[in-house]
């Protein structure tokens, strides 16, 4: 059966230093850091979760800080970009912001219709854009010290994959994780999930003859779509089998339960399930405040902490009339 997806579940990069990673997007963007844990494959590293107030699928940004990762490189058969919603009245304080804090961007220019497009790079690489777009206020934002609601970013507008070639990835999003093809610009294919909202947009962006992206610091690891719960979950795992594709097992990654294949383009596609969310462990007042770690792994915590890098919470950096 096709999985209807609301959507982007969560994107994870790879990033360099963690304390640089987290002064930047809890910092200077103003993500909520909901969840400190390790990667759960290698508990000897971090695995941070950035998002809205709340952590919604749709608003999550995750990181692997490999304190040793050499830098990535953005290219053909790569999630390249990650879109991120504002208002259109934001437009100039992010300018602003950028400018204080020395964030390398590019002048907004005009995207479709109605977009206004700000795109940045963080301090290891990873391609980001702010999107600025009329109806962005029906979306949750993240209130802060220095970033009002009306400013504060939006959760996930879009990611864009550049690709070799188009078809056969627009085929996978329409045929089995239930988004469409919506509209198209130059080289760009925009899709959408039935429901427009965080998370809802993939835009396919042919680049042939471009060079390979090469994984590494500041680069995607992975795109994560949501699956409302365990049992759609598993009976896309089954549709994508039967179309041929080589589908993980379900695994438990305690906040989500996800389902892994590699998708025609060489992009690692993942399917969360929407719970059992951030709240699991700690309550949401004060997620990200402390090192969570799976049961299995509270046994070794002693061990773990001694080996993760020492890091402290970032403040919100101040704003404009500070
Ligand atoms: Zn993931």
């Amino acid at each position: 059966m096709t999985l209807i997806s609301p959507g982007i579940h969560h994107v994870t990069a790879i990033s360099s230093n963690p304390q640089r990673n987290l002064d930047f997007y809890s910092g200077v963007l103003g993500l909520r850091l909901v969840k400190r844990t390790v990667n759960f494959d290698d508990p000897t590293t971090y695995h941070f979760y950035f998002g809205d107030a709340e952590g919604t699928p749709g608003s999550l940004l995750t990181f692997f800080p490999w304190p040793d990762a050499r830098r990535g490189r953005q290219g053909a058969g790569q999630a390249a970009v990650t879109s991120f919603a504002i208002l259109p009245s934001a437009v100039g304080f992010w300018i602003e912001r950028f400018i204080r804090y020395h964030v390398e961007f590019q002048p907004p220019k005009s995207r479709f219709d109605d977009e206004r497009i700000i795109g940045f790079r963080d301090p290891d690489g990873f391609l980001g854009e702010l999107v600025a777009y009329p109806g962005a206020e029906a979306r949750n934002g993240c209130e802060g010290r220095a970033i009002p609601l009306e400013h504060s970013i939006r959760g996930i507008y879009s990611v864009t994959l550049w690709q070799e070639s188009c078809d056969l990835t627009g085929k996978l999003l329409t045929d089995s994780l239930g988004f469409r093809p919506i509209r198209e610009q130059a080289s760009i294919f925009r899709y959408a999930t039935a429901e427009r909202g965080t998370g809802s947009i993939v835009d396919l962006r042919c680049v042939p003859g471009l060079w390979p992206g090469v994984m590494g610091a500041g680069t995607v690891h992975h795109l994560a779509f949501r699956a409302p719960d365990s049992e759609s979950q598993m009976k896309a795992r089954e549709d994508l089998v039967q179309r041929g594709y080589n589908v993980t097992a379900q695994i438990d990654r305690g906040y989500f339960f996800s389902v892994y294949f590699r998708e025609p383009g060489g992009v690692l596609f993942e399917i969360a399930t929407d719970s059992p969310g951030f709240v699991v462990d700690e309550p949401i007042d004060q997620l990200g405040q402390l090192l969570k770690l799976p049961q299995w792994l509270e046994p070794r915590r002693f061990e773990i902490e001694a080996l993760l890098p020492n890091i402290r919470l970032p403040m919100e950096l101040p704003g404009p009339n500070a």
